[in-house]
């Protein structure tokens, strides 16, 4: 029987409500279960917390605009119950599956079919299952790169690009702008160290110049990614004013929180190019739905509907 995950309810409650079969009294996150059609296959969305989460929406507007039966639900995993929650809802049948955090790199520590993106992140946010293989991809770097490239005509070949930040966004976002052949990839962060073990990791990879903010005296960049959290804390990076090229694009990941304390610092600056993540976002979950289901959705649209206006 195939069921749709509802989260509500106590473990007790759900294993109770699990179908007849599948009824072994562990806890299913935090999930009901009742009937649905045995063709429609499911994906889901895992994190803690998940409520926030844009994937089901986004993924069912792909669903819709290109005509695949498909369902697609959030579910909110234990924090110390990623894998039992995933490995149940493999066993019913699922299909896929995006992460999101807390869990990406537990994501990545199941897989046993690892993209290249995926080890060099060391961090999963997309999982396909075949049979008792798990695939795992990491599309965040490429869905900023198509972000960058295709939705804002920026072309990344020749230009200097700054990476603030050295986090799993920015380990996800190193190759594939890599791929693109910039004149100079640099990484700022707070804590320096982990900027110059980024520049050890990738090593046979690329050159990339890593510091802390204090280094970044006499650079400036034609692309300014802000990959920290501080679009969240409303803190505000110690970056030199003359970091921004002329014409720069000034990229912060974060999406739908307006003109953010990154954004406001570039527009002190002088940069009138500003971006928050939405395209970044609907751009990896393209990447995902074109993985599982072999069919490329239009983005814009789905940008269009999510994007918050950055004042
Ligand atoms: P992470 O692994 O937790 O890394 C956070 C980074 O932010 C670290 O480099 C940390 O520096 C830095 N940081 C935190 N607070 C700071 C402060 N007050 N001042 C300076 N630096 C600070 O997070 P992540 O997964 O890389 O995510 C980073 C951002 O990207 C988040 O806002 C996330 O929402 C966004 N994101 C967006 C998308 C999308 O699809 N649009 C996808 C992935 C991530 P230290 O090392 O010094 O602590």
């Amino acid at each position: 029987m195939v069921g749709a995950l509802h989260c509500t309810g106590t473990p007790t409650e759900q294993a109770h409500a699990q179908p007849e079969g599948l009824r072994d009294n562990r806890p299913l996150s935090r999930c009901l279960w009742y009937p649905k059609p045995l063709m429609t296959d499911r994906y889901a969305v895992f994190g803690h917390p998940i409520a926030h989460s844009k994937s089901p929406l986004i993924h069912g507007l792909f669903a819709q605009a290109t005509g695949q039966a498909l369902e697609y639900t959030a579910i909110e995993a234990p924090l110390e119950g990623f894998r039992d929650t995933l490995l149940a809802f493999r066993a019913a049948g699922g299909r896929g599956a995006n992460v999101t955090l807390p869990f990406k790199l537990q994501a990545f520590e199941l897989a046993t079919h690892p993209s290249e993106a995926a080890r060099m992140a060391g961090a999963a946010n997309a999982l396909k299952f075949d049979g008792e293989r798990i695939l795992a991809e990491n599309f965040d770097g490429m869905g900023l790169v198509n972000d960058l490239q295709r939705n804002l005509g920026v072309a990344l070949a020749g230009k200097r690009v700054l990476l603030c930040g050295a986090g799993g966004a920015t380990r996800g976002a190193i190759l594939p702008i890599a791929a693109e052949k910039p004149a100079l990839m640099a990484v700022a962060n707070r804590t320096a160290a982990k900027a110059h073990a980024l520049q050890a990791d990738f090593a046979n990879h690329l050159a990339l110049h890593t510091g802390g903010y204090e280094d970044l005296g006499g650079m400036t960049f034609d692309v300014v990614i802000n990959a920290t959290s501080t679009g969240l804390s409303q803190d505000r990076l110690p970056l030199p004013p003359d970091v921004f090229a002329r014409d720069a694009l000034a990229y912060d990941m974060v999406y739908g929180k307006g003109l953010t304390p990154f954004l406001q610092q570039a527009t002190e600056a002088g940069v009138d190019r500003l971006a928050d993540g939405v395209g970044m976002l609907v751009e990896q979950a393209a990447e995902a739905f074109v993985w599982w289901r072999g069919v490329r959705p239009d983005t814009r649209t789905v940008i269009d509907r999510l994007t918050v206006p950055l004042t």
